[in-house]
């Protein structure tokens, strides 16, 4: 069961973590495109590159993502609760039958 919840929330931090890594690894890439591969274009950022560069492709992509998986990982691990109140219910159905045993006692 610890597993299993642990698991659920490795799975949200994932889930949430896809879109930002993908950002961060797109502005790393334009960064070293800018700054290591055309050092001498910098300061002539054309419209064509940053719609169509992959780096910023990449980021792009990224941001849609994190728009998309952010609240689908807030759902997974919204979720989580009701998974730790299993037990609960669990033992209340023990208890309930606890209840039934007495009563068949009783007769
Ligand atoms: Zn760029």
């Amino acid at each position: 069961m610890g597993v299993a919840h642990l698991s659920k929330q490795l799975r949200a931090l994932l889930i949430g973590m896809l879109g930002p890594t993908l950002q961060a690894m797109g502005v790393v890439w334009d960064l070293l495109e800018h700054g290591v591969f055309a050092r001498g274009e910098i300061g002539s950022l054309t419209l064509e590159h940053i719609v169509s560069g992959p780096a910023h492709l990449m980021m792009a992509t990224g941001l849609a993502l994190s728009a998309i998986c952010i609240p689908i990982a807030l759902q997974v691990a919204a979720a989580s609760p009701e998974e730790l109140a299993r037990p609960e219910d669990i033992s209340g159905d023990a208890e309930l039958a606890g209840e039934l045993r007495t009563a068949e006692a009783a007769k």
